[in-house]
Protein backbone atom coordinates (compact mmCIF):
# COMPACT_ATOMS: atom_id res chain seq x y z
CA UNK A 1 0.00 0.00 0.00
CA UNK A 2 1.27 3.65 -0.98
CA UNK A 3 0.30 6.30 1.18
CA UNK A 4 1.64 10.50 -0.36
CA UNK A 5 1.93 12.43 2.41
CA UNK A 6 1.80 16.04 1.08
CA UNK A 7 2.94 18.95 3.89
CA UNK A 8 4.68 21.85 4.83
CA UNK A 9 6.22 19.89 7.66
CA UNK A 10 7.41 16.62 5.88
CA UNK A 11 10.39 16.34 8.62
CA UNK A 12 7.63 15.81 11.54
CA UNK A 13 7.29 11.98 10.13
CA UNK A 14 11.01 11.71 10.26
CA UNK A 15 10.94 9.29 13.43
CA UNK A 16 7.39 8.04 13.41
CA UNK A 17 8.33 6.26 9.90
CA UNK A 18 11.81 5.14 11.24
CA UNK A 19 10.58 3.21 14.08
CA UNK A 20 9.32 0.14 15.64
CA UNK A 21 6.90 -1.62 13.33
CA UNK A 22 6.30 1.16 10.85
CA UNK A 23 9.86 0.64 9.97
CA UNK A 24 9.45 -3.18 10.04
CA UNK A 25 6.59 -2.82 7.69
CA UNK A 26 8.64 -0.91 5.41
CA UNK A 27 11.53 -2.82 4.97
CA UNK A 28 9.19 -6.04 4.20
CA UNK A 29 7.38 -3.79 1.60
CA UNK A 30 3.74 -4.33 3.06
CA UNK A 31 3.95 0.11 2.87
CA UNK A 32 5.62 2.73 0.78
CA UNK A 33 5.45 6.40 2.75
CA UNK A 34 6.27 9.08 0.33
CA UNK A 35 6.60 12.63 1.98
CA UNK A 36 6.01 15.48 -0.32
CA UNK A 37 7.13 18.74 0.20
CA UNK A 38 4.13 21.65 -0.91
CA UNK A 39 6.53 24.34 -0.56
CA UNK A 40 8.79 22.44 -3.61
CA UNK A 41 6.30 23.57 -5.73
CA UNK A 42 5.51 27.21 -5.06
CA UNK A 43 7.70 29.29 -7.61
CA UNK A 44 8.52 32.56 -5.74
CA UNK A 45 11.74 33.05 -4.04
CA UNK A 46 10.15 32.98 -0.41
CA UNK A 47 8.66 29.61 -1.24
CA UNK A 48 5.24 30.56 -0.06
CA UNK A 49 2.76 28.72 0.71
CA UNK A 50 0.06 30.88 2.43
CA UNK A 51 -1.61 34.31 2.33
CA UNK A 52 -4.52 36.46 4.15
CA UNK A 53 -8.25 35.21 3.57
CA UNK A 54 -10.33 37.07 1.61
CA UNK A 55 -13.33 38.73 3.90
CA UNK A 56 -10.79 39.83 6.48
CA UNK A 57 -10.21 37.61 9.49
CA UNK A 58 -7.14 36.12 11.84
CA UNK A 59 -4.83 33.70 10.95
CA UNK A 60 -3.27 32.73 6.94
CA UNK A 61 -4.64 30.19 4.53
CA UNK A 62 -2.83 27.83 2.64
CA UNK A 63 -2.83 28.59 -1.13
CA UNK A 64 -4.14 26.55 -3.57
CA UNK A 65 -1.77 26.77 -6.69
CA UNK A 66 1.04 24.66 -4.93
CA UNK A 67 -0.89 22.04 -2.91
CA UNK A 68 -2.33 21.34 -6.40
CA UNK A 69 1.02 21.11 -8.22
CA UNK A 70 2.21 18.85 -5.61
CA UNK A 71 -0.79 16.78 -6.05
CA UNK A 72 -0.72 16.40 -9.70
CA UNK A 73 2.70 15.83 -9.48
CA UNK A 74 1.60 12.22 -8.42
CA UNK A 75 -1.00 12.02 -11.28
CA UNK A 76 0.53 9.40 -13.61
CA UNK A 77 -1.12 8.71 -17.30
CA UNK A 78 -2.85 5.30 -17.34
CA UNK A 79 -1.94 5.02 -13.65
CA UNK A 80 -4.95 4.57 -11.25
CA UNK A 81 -5.11 8.01 -8.99
CA UNK A 82 -4.52 7.61 -5.28
CA UNK A 83 -7.91 8.27 -2.94
CA UNK A 84 -7.48 12.04 -1.97
CA UNK A 85 -8.51 12.86 2.10
CA UNK A 86 -7.83 15.90 3.56
CA UNK A 87 -7.20 15.93 7.29
CA UNK A 88 -9.87 18.63 8.78
CA UNK A 89 -11.34 18.82 12.50
CA UNK A 90 -14.60 19.87 9.89
CA UNK A 91 -14.29 15.92 8.25
CA UNK A 92 -16.12 12.64 9.27
CA UNK A 93 -14.73 11.85 12.39
CA UNK A 94 -12.50 8.54 11.77
CA UNK A 95 -13.35 4.84 13.15
CA UNK A 96 -12.16 1.34 12.91
CA UNK A 97 -14.29 0.69 9.90
CA UNK A 98 -13.46 3.72 8.03
CA UNK A 99 -9.45 2.46 8.67
CA UNK A 100 -10.59 -0.74 7.59
CA UNK A 101 -11.91 0.16 4.08
CA UNK A 102 -8.81 2.64 3.38
CA UNK A 103 -6.76 -0.32 4.57
CA UNK A 104 -8.66 -2.12 1.66
CA UNK A 105 -7.06 0.71 -1.13
CA UNK A 106 -3.54 0.51 -3.45
CA UNK A 107 -2.96 4.18 -2.61
CA UNK A 108 -4.07 7.25 -0.39
CA UNK A 109 -2.77 10.75 -0.22
CA UNK A 110 -3.13 12.46 2.88
CA UNK A 111 -3.03 16.34 2.90
CA UNK A 112 -2.02 18.29 5.90
CA UNK A 113 -3.61 22.21 6.50
CA UNK A 114 -2.32 24.17 8.50
CA UNK A 115 -2.96 27.72 9.78
CA UNK A 116 -6.45 28.46 9.30
CA UNK A 117 -6.86 25.93 6.52
CA UNK A 118 -6.54 24.97 3.44
CA UNK A 119 -8.30 27.05 0.60
CA UNK A 120 -11.92 25.96 -0.72
CA UNK A 121 -11.37 25.41 -4.03
CA UNK A 122 -8.72 22.37 -3.43
CA UNK A 123 -11.10 20.50 -1.33
CA UNK A 124 -14.04 21.30 -4.18
CA UNK A 125 -11.62 20.30 -7.25
CA UNK A 126 -9.45 17.13 -5.53
CA UNK A 127 -10.43 15.38 -2.41
CA UNK A 128 -12.29 12.62 -2.39
CA UNK A 129 -13.15 12.56 1.43
CA UNK A 130 -12.50 14.88 4.56
CA UNK A 131 -11.65 12.78 7.53
CA UNK A 132 -11.42 13.97 11.53
CA UNK A 133 -9.56 12.69 13.89
CA UNK A 134 -11.72 14.07 16.94
CA UNK A 135 -13.50 16.54 18.06
CA UNK A 136 -10.82 19.40 18.90
CA UNK A 137 -8.34 21.31 17.22
CA UNK A 138 -4.36 20.40 16.34
CA UNK A 139 -1.82 22.91 14.77
CA UNK A 140 -1.75 20.43 11.45
CA UNK A 141 -2.83 17.98 9.80
CA UNK A 142 0.81 15.79 9.95
CA UNK A 143 -0.27 14.36 13.80
CA UNK A 144 -3.77 13.49 12.02
CA UNK A 145 -1.82 11.94 8.98
CA UNK A 146 0.29 9.78 11.71
CA UNK A 147 -2.92 8.59 12.91
CA UNK A 148 -4.89 7.35 9.78
CA UNK A 149 -1.34 5.68 8.72
CA UNK A 150 -0.80 3.97 11.61
CA UNK A 151 -4.44 3.06 12.27
CA UNK A 152 -4.42 1.80 8.31
CA UNK A 153 -1.39 0.30 8.13
CA UNK A 154 -1.40 -2.53 10.98
CA UNK A 155 -4.60 -3.77 9.73
CA UNK A 156 -2.69 -4.87 6.44
CA UNK A 157 -1.54 -8.39 6.46
CA UNK A 158 1.27 -9.21 7.69
CA UNK A 159 1.86 -5.59 9.62
CA UNK A 160 1.06 -7.37 12.95
CA UNK A 161 2.77 -11.01 14.25
CA UNK A 162 -0.23 -12.81 15.13
CA UNK A 163 -3.58 -11.86 13.15
CA UNK A 164 -6.19 -12.30 16.45
CA UNK A 165 -4.43 -9.19 18.06
CA UNK A 166 -6.74 -7.61 15.43
CA UNK A 167 -10.23 -9.96 15.72
CA UNK A 168 -9.89 -9.15 20.10
CA UNK A 169 -9.21 -5.62 19.90
CA UNK A 170 -11.32 -2.62 20.65
CA UNK A 171 -13.90 -1.35 18.20
CA UNK A 172 -13.04 -4.43 16.07
CA UNK A 173 -16.11 -5.81 17.41
CA UNK A 174 -18.57 -2.89 18.58
CA UNK A 175 -16.95 -3.24 22.12
CA UNK A 176 -14.20 -2.10 23.66
CA UNK A 177 -11.26 -4.40 24.95
CA UNK A 178 -11.09 -6.42 28.17
CA UNK A 179 -8.26 -5.34 30.52
CA UNK A 180 -5.15 -7.28 29.95
CA UNK A 181 -2.86 -8.58 33.12
CA UNK A 182 0.82 -9.77 32.84
CA UNK A 183 3.42 -11.07 35.40
CA UNK A 184 3.87 -10.92 38.63
CA UNK A 185 0.83 -11.78 39.77
CA UNK A 186 0.53 -9.82 42.40
CA UNK A 187 2.04 -6.06 42.19
CA UNK A 188 1.18 -3.97 44.90
CA UNK A 189 -0.94 -5.59 47.05
CA UNK A 190 -2.88 -5.75 43.61
CA UNK A 191 -3.53 -9.56 42.71
CA UNK A 192 -4.47 -10.68 39.11
CA UNK A 193 -8.06 -11.80 38.69
CA UNK A 194 -7.59 -15.66 39.75
CA UNK A 195 -10.14 -16.73 36.40
CA UNK A 196 -7.19 -16.07 34.35
CA UNK A 197 -4.89 -18.42 35.91
CA UNK A 198 -7.69 -21.16 36.19
CA UNK A 199 -6.49 -22.37 32.40
CA UNK A 200 -10.46 -22.87 31.91
CA UNK A 201 -10.54 -21.04 28.31
CA UNK A 202 -14.65 -20.83 28.09
CA UNK A 203 -14.48 -19.57 31.37
CA UNK A 204 -11.85 -16.88 30.74
CA UNK A 205 -13.32 -16.10 27.46
CA UNK A 206 -16.80 -15.36 29.03
CA UNK A 207 -15.02 -12.99 32.07
CA UNK A 208 -13.16 -11.37 29.30
CA UNK A 209 -16.69 -10.60 27.73
CA UNK A 210 -18.18 -9.37 30.94
CA UNK A 211 -14.86 -7.27 31.38
CA UNK A 212 -15.48 -5.82 28.08
CA UNK A 213 -19.51 -4.86 28.49
CA UNK A 214 -18.92 -3.42 31.54
CA UNK A 215 -15.75 -1.08 30.33
CA UNK A 216 -17.97 -0.29 26.96
CA UNK A 217 -20.97 0.67 29.32
CA UNK A 218 -19.01 2.58 31.69
CA UNK A 219 -16.72 4.47 29.47
CA UNK A 220 -18.93 4.49 25.77
CA UNK A 221 -22.16 5.22 26.83
CA UNK A 222 -22.60 6.02 22.96
CA UNK A 223 -21.36 2.28 21.98
CA UNK A 224 -23.53 0.76 24.70
CA UNK A 225 -26.97 2.16 23.25
CA UNK A 226 -26.41 0.91 19.64
CA UNK A 227 -28.84 -1.70 18.50
CA UNK A 228 -26.60 -3.98 17.51
CA UNK A 229 -24.31 -4.32 20.62
CA UNK A 230 -27.09 -7.72 21.32
CA UNK A 231 -26.19 -9.05 18.04
CA UNK A 232 -22.41 -8.29 18.77
CA UNK A 233 -21.77 -9.74 21.69
CA UNK A 234 -23.42 -13.09 21.04
CA UNK A 235 -20.80 -13.27 18.18
CA UNK A 236 -18.15 -12.45 20.06
CA UNK A 237 -19.93 -15.67 22.40
CA UNK A 238 -19.22 -17.77 19.63
CA UNK A 239 -16.21 -17.28 18.62
CA UNK A 240 -13.38 -20.33 18.79
CA UNK A 241 -12.44 -20.04 22.35
CA UNK A 242 -15.48 -18.21 23.66
CA UNK A 243 -18.12 -19.58 26.29
CA UNK A 244 -20.34 -20.57 23.85
CA UNK A 245 -18.11 -21.71 20.87
CA UNK A 246 -19.48 -25.23 19.82
CA UNK A 247 -22.61 -25.26 21.61
CA UNK A 248 -25.90 -25.72 20.15
CA UNK A 249 -28.53 -23.20 19.68
CA UNK A 250 -31.92 -23.56 21.39
N1 LIG B 1 -9.53 26.81 11.27
C1 LIG B 1 -9.72 25.39 11.27
C2 LIG B 1 -11.08 25.04 11.86
O1 LIG B 1 -11.54 25.75 12.74
O2 LIG B 1 -11.66 24.01 11.43
C3 LIG B 1 -8.63 24.68 12.08
C4 LIG B 1 -7.32 24.74 11.41
S1 LIG B 1 -6.09 23.80 12.25
C5 LIG B 1 -5.35 24.97 13.30
C6 LIG B 1 -4.89 23.55 11.00
C7 LIG B 1 -4.95 22.22 10.30
O3 LIG B 1 -4.80 21.18 11.25
C8 LIG B 1 -6.24 21.89 9.59
O4 LIG B 1 -6.30 22.46 8.31
C9 LIG B 1 -6.20 20.38 9.54
O5 LIG B 1 -5.45 19.92 8.43
C10 LIG B 1 -5.47 20.02 10.81
N2 LIG B 1 -6.35 19.57 11.91
C11 LIG B 1 -6.55 20.20 13.08
N3 LIG B 1 -7.39 19.51 13.87
C12 LIG B 1 -7.71 18.38 13.20
C13 LIG B 1 -8.55 17.26 13.49
N4 LIG B 1 -9.24 17.17 14.62
N5 LIG B 1 -8.65 16.29 12.57
C14 LIG B 1 -7.97 16.36 11.40
N6 LIG B 1 -7.18 17.41 11.07
C15 LIG B 1 -7.04 18.41 11.95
Amino acid sequence: MIFEVLSIFPGLFASFLAESLLAKAQAKGLLTVNLIDIRDFTSDPHRTVDDRPYGGGPGMVLKPEPVTLALESLLMPGEEPPRVIYLTPSGTLFNQKMARELSELPRLALVCGRYEGLDQRFIDLFVDQEISIGDYVVNGGEVPAMVVIEAVARLLPGFLGQNESLVEESHSHGLLEHPHYTRPPVFRGRAVPKILLSGHHAQIAAYRLAEALAKTKDSRPDLWSRPELLEETVAALSRPGAALAGKKGP
